[in-house]
């Protein structure tokens, strides 16, 4: 089966003000065009309805950050898959490190909001990853297959609305990246652990790598085998940035 097409994903986390968030949809997909991946950005929920008018003409996709696993109620501060479906975003970010290490997010959790993602007609990130202290102890691997069964449903997967994002978390906004080799190794172990849950559909499920992407270790990053795209924080606040990483998927 061929690779699928490249995805990059930009996760602008908690930045930008209406006016910022939609001339950066603006540039990227003007100046974005052509490129020959996917393009997606996750702005925060405040702006999602706003950027996914200004997406809406162009080939850019547009996701939330999180969202509740429940359909409505009383969750003070929270939204919905539902929800973030309405505004006209058609991808969520889920179990980003920052939510499971910042905020207690359980593989438990992810998997509900998995749920409802699928739910609501959203096609989920699932973002997984070893801490240092896990990677240093050896346990790269069992960590990323737990997670793996831990925060996926046992219904309603396909390579169509599921995404997985290997982050480590220490590579997180921090400038360090493992080597090729070591992101090698994760991607193909994260792929023969869809198998199971995936069937034949395993090899299209988009697998990206996310954690220091930036343009210059784009291309290396995105040449390993099983590395189908990248989720990208800080490079992706600036559109230049974002698509020289496109560039470099291409
Ligand atoms: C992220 O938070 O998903 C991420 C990959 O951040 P950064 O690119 O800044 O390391």
């Amino acid at each position: 089966m061929a690779a699928p097409k490249k995805l990059i994903a930009g996760n602008w986390k908690m930045n930008m003000l209406v006016a910022d968030g939609v001339a950066l949809v603006r540039a990227i997909a003007e100046q974005g065009g052509d490129a020959s991946c996917d393009l997606l950005v996750c702005p925060p929920a405040t702006i999602l309805r706003a950027v996914a008018d200004a997406a809406a003409e162009f080939a850019v996709a547009v996701g939330g950050q999180d969202c509740h696993e429940a359909e409505s109620g009383a969750y003070t501060g929270d939204v919905s898959a539902t929800m973030i479906r309405d505004t006209g975003a058609s991808h969520v970010i889920l179990g980003h490190s920052e939510r499971r290490h910042g905020l207690g997010e359980t593989d438990e959790r992810v998997r509900a909001k998995t749920s409802a993602a699928h739910g609501a007609g959203l096609t989920a990130i699932v973002c997984i990853g070893e801490t240092e202290a896990e990677r240093d102890a050896g346990q790269t691997l069992d960590v990323l297959g737990a997670q793996i069964v831990g925060s996926l449903p046992d219904k309603g997967l396909s390579a169509e609305n599921t995404v997985i994002a290997y982050e480590p978390v220490w590579a997180i906004g921090t400038g360090r990246t493992p080597t090729v080799d070591e992101v090698a190794a994760a991607h193909a172990h994260i792929r023969a652990c869809l198998v199971p849950a995936f069937g034949d559909d395993a090899a299209a499920v988009r697998l990206l790598y996310g954690g220091s992407m930036k343009p210059e270790n784009a291309a290396d990053l995105l040449a390993v085998a099983n590395v189908d795209g990248g989720l990208i924080g800080g490079a992706s606040l600036d559109a230049e940035s974002l698509l020289a990483i496109a560039a470099a998927a291409a």
